[in-house]
């Protein structure tokens, strides 16, 4: 360094201090009073020219009146560039002019601030306007949101699966909402990272920017992307202080209607590009901190910005800056739309039903720019819209969609992979689409293995909408609109042990109740006894303890067929087991699946036995068009290993219990909660009247419901009196989203009484 100072730039007596440098070591000079950068590069082949690119924009820049950029300073030989060569090894030499200011992450952050940040980068794009340099333009870096997909291979460096699963979703988005307009934004050359410690200021109000050795030619919209990414980090409310910015920069540099609706999106691809780095450079040196700084304020964004509804954010700042926003149909048009062609028994939920438009895992988008935190779909199993799942399913619906008819690798790899989850002699499957066409498959196989003919349902059961199912189902053909219980179906009464008592008699329930439903089989040819562990519709209840362990047996010694419906609390939903009749500790000859297989894409399966199979396989083929095809059977593996990854049965437990637990310290409270029961994220409470009649409260449970929808979380009541609230959420929710349940559940119920 000394001999290069003395012998470029004439400079022979000063003090010099190292300072951060990621592409170049950076020393700060003071000779004679006055302040320098002095940049020492590695130069490769090309190097030299972006170096030369970059002094001709720090000249440009420094035309501005009023800012401060550095400035390059000339050699002895009148160059902004020293290029010297030694022993094989090519170096280069920069010294600028030193940029005093505070750092705009040491002063206090006000709205004049943010406002100036953002008049601050429009001047500097402004002027870059007309600029291009063909080094520039031909760069190609993982810090051009152009080329975020050049980051993708790091994901697999960021350590907790939890934490890469946002950010994959964010490269999904991506993927779907900026490569397609990438080439119709406007574009220009950009200083590319207006951090927090490259921006100086002065009084208040942004003056300066240093480190333009990320620039890049590209769609301007990414500069003020970057700008409030770094701003907002760390902000409670990152939407209120992203407004300043916009505006500052719209009344300097307006922007227009294509370029706000990218930002949401280009933020997350920001804050990517950032934990993507940080990952991959905390894995090659542990021990460095520099591009680590904004890691934890980058994921805490991350985590935020997934709470935000995109919609809510471009519309929100187009109407500051005047620019008109995306306006949904109200509710009402669209209700009337919906009744034109759908009819009225394909119900809506709430009130005033939910217009919905997008999703992330645990979290639902409206047209209106709302988020509701989804504490009721367990379809979605593994999160709304889950990367590995959707692209998945994109790439083989890409490659290859048939039916069972053909051979094909994934059918055998997708029954292998979901028979291990089940014990022998579970090993046969027959895939279908929806969880009724596997019930009523099951119900056919039990009756043609069994050559009986009756079949015991529970009380308050669903199990599908086909003609057989519903004829199982005590909820429909014995509510409005059934037609009653059929010659062939024998009840069971519901095992409910909050009715029944823990101890009725003397007898435990589960026992009791067993005993008392078998007496109804006696002298009856039973083909089948289909149960769910825990009855949905019944209100969420779980059967007795027991219960199961004394049915089974008797519908076997009739030659009977046992079938758990596991459509709903299937798959690790309840924490403690992968499956429900686990908990009752026997094994069924026919297992039911459905709902949460696919993720929300339609797949359903019935598990049995070879016997049971090879009963069935009596001439008459079974196909199903859609049953295993190629993309279903994909995404069933994705699901799989989704829940594996990222152990989502552990989560499922370890928030269970916190809700459960939660909600009984509010029942402890109110006496409106008379029951809080399930398992994992399966979960039931039920409303009453008072904790000594018991009786059930449909009217509060209703308020409640609505009541919750209002505070944006989604919840759903149902049990034959509709007063139990179900809540069984996507598999990732978390502890923070069970306290929001229960804040939000705690001002409903003092609402309600006031
Ligand atoms: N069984 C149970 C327990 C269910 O809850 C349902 C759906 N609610 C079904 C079967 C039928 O599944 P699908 O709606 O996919 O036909």
């Amino acid at each position: 360094m000394n001999t290069i100072l003395k012998e470029f730039f004439d400079i022979r007596e000063f003090e010099s201090k190292k300072m951060e440098g990621y592409i170049s070591q950076n020393f700060r000079i003071t000779s004679n009073d006055v302040k320098y950068v002095f940049k020492i590069y590695q130069i490769e082949p090309g190097d030299a020219e972006l170096l030369h690119a970059e002094n001709l924009v720090l000249d440009k820049l420094n035309e501005l009146d009023g800012l401060n950029f550095p400035y390059p300073i000339a050699n002895v030989n009148g160059e902004n560039l020293t290029i010297k060569s030694q022993s094989g090894e090519t170096k280069g030499y920069r010294l600028l002019s030193f940029v005093d200011g505070r750092f705009f992450s040491e002063i206090e952050h006000t709205e004049a601030l943010f406002y100036s940040l953002g008049s601050f980068m429009a001047k500097l794009d402004k002027q870059l306007l007309t600029f291009r340099h063909t080094a520039i333009e031909a760069r190609k870096i993982v810090w051009d949101l152009q080329y975020l997909l050049l980051n993708e291979k790091l994901i697999e460096n960021i350590t907790d699966p939890k934490d890469a699963r946002i950010v994959n979703y964010f490269f999904l988005q991506y993927k779907e909402n900026i490569l397609p307009v990438l080439n119709d934004l406007r574009k220009s050359t950009l200083h590319n990272d207006a951090n927090d410690l490259n921006l100086l200021t002065h009084n208040g109000q942004v003056t300066g920017i240093i480190d333009f050795g990320d620039m890049v030619y590209g769609p301007l919209i990414m500069e003020l992307a970057i700008a409030i990414t770094y701003a907002v980090m760390g902000k409670d409310d990152p939407l209120k202080w992203a407004v300043p910015i916009v505006k500052g920069y719209h009344e300097v540099l307006p922007l227009n209607e294509e370029e706000i609706d990218v930002l949401y999106y280009l933020v997350a691809a920001r804050l990517c590009a950032s934990v993507c780095n940080s990952a991959y450079h905390k894995k090659l040196s542990p021990e460095s901190d520099y591009i680590t700084v904004s890691e934890r304020p980058a994921w805490d964004l991350l985590k935020k910005w997934i709470t935000i509804n995109p919609l809510l954010v471009s519309n929100h700042l187009k109407a500051e800056i005047g620019l008109s926003g995306k306006i949904s149909e109200p509710v009402d048009q669209l209700i009337d739309k919906r009744h034109k062609f759908i009819g009225k028994n394909i119900s809506l939920s709430y009130r005033s039903p939910i217009y919905m438009q997008r999703a992330a895992f645990q979290y639902m988008y409206d047209g209106y720019g709302n988020t509701y935190l989804d504490a009721y779909n367990n379809i979605p199993h593994v999160g709304h819209q889950h990367p590995d799942v959707v692209e998945v399913g994109q790439r083989q619906m890409a490659r290859l969609n048939t039916n069972t008819r053909y051979l094909y690798d994934l059918l055998g790899q997708y029954a292998e992979k979901l028979v291990a989850k089940f014990p022998d002699p579970l090993n046969r499957v027959f895939f279908v689409n929806s969880g009724s066409a596997a019930s009523d498959l099951a119900i056919r196989l039990a009756l043609n293995y069994s050559q009986n003919d009756h079949i015991m349902v529970m009380e308050h059961g669903y199990h599908g909408n086909t003609r057989l199912g519903i004829e199982v189902s005590h909820y429909k053909y014995n509510n409005s609109g059934g037609s009653g219980q059929a010659s062939a179906i024998i009840e069971a009464k519901l095992p409910d042990e909050y009715r029944l008592g823990h101890e009725s008699h003397g007898d435990a329930p589960g026992p009791k109740m067993a005993k008392e439903a078998l007496l109804e089989i006696e002298n009856k040819k039973v083909a089948a006894f289909i149960a769910e562990p825990i009855v949905g519709c019944g209100g969420q209840v779980p059967l007795a303890k027991d219960y199961l362990k004394n049915i089974y047996p008797a519908i076997r010694a009739q030659g009977g067929i046992c079938i758990s419906d596991e459509v709903q609390v299937g798959f690790g939903r309840l924490g403690s087991h992968f499956w429900g009749y686990e908990m009752q500790q026997v094994i069924p000859d026919i297992v039911v699946l459905g709902k949460p297989m696919g993720n929300g894409h339609p797949i359903g399966a019935v598990v049995t036995s070879p016997e049971i199979a090879e009963a069935f396989n009596n001439g008459m083929e079974f196909f199903s068009s859609f049953g295993g095809n190629p993309v279903s059977c994909a995404i069933g593996m994705a699901v799989l290993d989704v829940i594996e990854n990222e152990d989502l049965q552990s989560n499922a437990n370890m928030v269970g219990e916190y809700f459960i637990s939660q909600l009984k310290t509010l029942a402890e409270k109110y006496e409106c909660i008379g029951d809080v029961r399930g398992s994992g994220l399966f979960l039931g409470v039920e409303i009453v009247r008072d904790r000594e009649s018991k009786k059930q409260d449909t009217r509060l449970a209703a308020l409640l419901k609505n009541g919750l929808k209002d505070r944006k979380i989604l919840v759903s009541t149902d049990g034959p009196y509709d007063s139990v609230i179900k809540s069984k959420p996507p598999l990732c929710f978390s502890k923070d989203n069970v306290d929001e349940v229960i804040f939000a559940m705690e001002s409903c119920i003092k609402e309600t009484n006031q």
